[in-house]
C-alpha cells in the first residue's frame, strides 16, 4: 500500500493488477510494462489480472482511519478477475471498517456471489472517458447496486459521450489526460460534463490537473471545488456503520 498523489485519495492499495480493455491512455498498463518481472508484475504479460496474495493485509496494518484507492493499476471487475479473488479483497474492507475504500471500473459491476451486499465501507465509481457509450451497462449496474456511495470519474475527459442522467450518483470527479502527449482538454466538453454534474447537485472534485488549464482561458467558480461525498467526512472514514 503506498501514499498517492492523487488528490482525492490517501492511499493507493493493489491486490489485484492487470486489465484487458487496452484504453491508449493507461498509467497502470505503462508502469506494468516498465516492472515487468519485477515487484509481482509477469515477465511474459506483466498487465494480465493477477492477484498478489502478499499485499492482501496492508490496510488492516493501518489504524488510522484513510481512504484506500483499491486496484488503481487494474481493473477490479476485469472478466479475468476471480471471484474468490474479489471476495478475499471485500474481506479485508470488512475487517478494517475505519477505511473507506474507492473502486473505479470501466466494467459492468458484479455484486459479491456469497453475500448479499458489498462491504459498507466500499465506495463504487465508474471511469467514463466521453469516448463512447460503453458507460452505459456499468453505471445501470452501478446505480442498481447496493453500494453506499456510488460515484463517476470523468478522467480523463476526452469526449462529449456521456450519460444525461446522474440519479443516485453520490460523487463526481472531473480530470484531464496527463503524462507524455497528454490531449489538451477541451472547455466545451468540460463545461457539459460540469453543468450536468450540477444540475444533478452533486458533490464536485475538480482535479488540479484540469484545473491550471481552465484557467487559461476563464475563471468559472467551480474551478475550486473539492468536494466530498456528503456523508462522508475526511479522516472519519466509516459511512453509516
Ligand atoms: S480500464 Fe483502466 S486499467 Fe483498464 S486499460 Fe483502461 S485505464 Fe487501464
Amino acid at each position: 500500500m503506498n501514499i498517492t498523489k492523487i488528490e482525492w485519495t490517501d492511499y493507493s492499495w493493489n491486490p489485484i493488477t492487470g486489465c484487458n480493455n487496452n484504453c491508449s491512455y493507461c498509467y497502470a498498463k505503462k508502469m506494468a510494462l516498465r516492472l515487468k518481472g519485477r515487484s509481482g508484475y509477469d515477465k511474459e504479460n506483466p498487465f494480465k489480472p493477477t492477484f498478489h496474495s502478499e499485499r492482501l493485509n496492508q490496510p488492516i496494518q493501518r489504524t488510522k482511519p484513510s481512504m484506500i484507492f483499491t486496484c488503481s493499476m487494474g481493473d477490479f471487475f476485469d472478466f479475468e478477475v476471480k471471484s474468490a479473488w474479489r471476495e478475499d479483497v471485500y474481506s479485508v474492507m470488512d475487517k478494517s471498517k475505519w477505511h473507506a475504500y474507492q473502486i473505479l471500473t470501466k466494467q459492468p459491476i458484479i455484486e459479491p456471489e456469497f453475500r448479499a451486499v458489498f462491504p459498507k465501507n466500499l465506495w463504487l465509481g465508474i471511469s467514463i472517458d466521453g469516448t463512447s457509450k460503453y458507460w452505459k451497462e456499468p453505471l445501470e449496474t452501478l446505480k442498481n447496486s447496493s453500494a453506499t456511495i456510488k460515484f463517476v470519474s470523468f478522467e480523463p475527459i476526452l469526449g462529449d459521450d456521456i450519460p444525461d442522467d446522474l440519479s443516485k450518483i453520490d460523487w463526481a470527479i472531473i480530470g484531464a489526460q496527463t503524462g507524455i502527449g497528454a490531449k489538451k482538454v477541451n472547455p466545451r466538453i468540460v463545461d457539459k460534463v460540469v453543468d450536468l454534474i450540477t444540475s444533478c447537485n452533486i458533490p464536485l472534485f475538480v482535479k488540479p490537473n484540469i484545473r491550471w488549464q481552465i484557467k487559461e482561458t476563464s475563471d468559472p467558480e467551480w474551478l475550486i471545488r473539492e468536494e466530498f461525498p456528503i456523508s462522508f467526512q475526511k479522516n472519519k472514514a466509516m459511512i453509516g456503520v
